[in-house]
């Protein structure tokens, strides 16, 4: 292990969590490591005590940091939340015997255009959701690698990652991608089969060397939301996001080799 023993808490707020975080800071205080709250970008570990939600905040908040990420699951589902309030002091004595493996989480890269030509850049664990601003339909022209697929027609589409196919994407009637596969999916929520519109219905997985784009249609007049692992961002002036896995990932540490199936078992099944 590195020199550095400096140790990020992050939670999300509620009592419980705030108790777990105060045993872990005074844990690994007893063993000479900082701990604290403010982010360091030289710490060994980023530990987020909550649920999914609190994981995918710390994992924005940081920055995509190259720091690992590990996850204390006091939320409701806590899929991203290996280690249980009851296995804190197990997962101590393993994180400082180096008894662990290294999870890549890959991350998509999201580049929104504006009619005027700006340019906006985003990063997303989970998934990016493209929908009007308010409930009308939205229409988009899909293209994979400039080849037009389809326009679509319906509430929304959804793109997810492979560890955020178990989010969103899984409600929506999207697969369950594996962790590390390479590749990311394209979802459609509500989409619309008539005589008027003909939208592909089923979600389609893609390589993660292809570049997705979806363009608003001219005549689409309300905002757009691009919704970024559930924040929100309006974009009045949208003409088009173009959609790939990013180069970068997120690191987040693994105790139990088994846990992906236990967990998709316990948590979906
Ligand atoms: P939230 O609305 O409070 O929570 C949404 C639920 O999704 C929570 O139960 C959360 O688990 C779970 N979740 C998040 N990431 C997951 C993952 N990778 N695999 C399995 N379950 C996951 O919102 P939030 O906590 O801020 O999370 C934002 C995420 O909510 C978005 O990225 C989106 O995927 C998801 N979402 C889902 C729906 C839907 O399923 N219809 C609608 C909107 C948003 P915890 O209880 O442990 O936090």
């Amino acid at each position: 292990m590195s020199e550095n023993k400096i140790i990020n808490l992050m939670t999300n707020g509620s009592e419980k969590s705030l108790i777990i975080a105060e045993e872990l800071k005074h844990k690994f205080e007893a063993l000479g490591y900082t701990a604290n709250y403010d982010i360091d970008e030289n710490a060994v570990l980023n530990i987020c005590v909550g649920g999914d939600g609190t994981f995918l905040r710390a994992v924005h908040k940081t920055g995509f940091s190259s720091t690992p990420y590990v996850g204390i699951n006091t939320g409701t589902l806590g899929f991203f939340q290996e280690i249980s309030v009851l296995e804190i002091d197990k997962f101590i004595k393993n994180f400082v015997a180096g008894d662990y493996d290294m999870e890549k989480l890959d991350l998509l890269e999201g580049r929104v255009y504006s009619r005027e030509h700006k340019e906006y850049f985003h990063n997303a664990l989970n998934e990016f959701v493209i929908r009007s601003e308010d409930t009308s339909i939205i229409h988009l022209d899909v293209f994979i690698d400039d080849n037009h697929l389809q326009t679509f027609a319906g509430d929304a589409l959804l793109v997810s990652t492979p560890s955020g196919s178990t989010a969103y994407n899984y409600s929506a009637g999207g697969a369950v991608l594996y962790r590390s596969l390479k590749g990311y999916q394209l979802t459609p929520l509500a989409p619309i089969n008539s005589k008027a519109y003909r939208s592909l219905l089923n979600p389609l997985v893609l390589p993660s060397d292809s570049v997705l784009t979806l363009k608003r249609r001219p005549e689409d007049k309300a905002g757009t939301l691009v919704i970024n692992d559930g924040l929100n961002v309006l974009c009045d002036n949208f003409d088009s996001i173009k959609i790939k896995t990013s180069d970068k990932w997120i690191n987040k540490l693994q105790f139990n080799n088994n846990w992906y199936w236990l967990n998709i078992k316990d948590k979906f099944i």
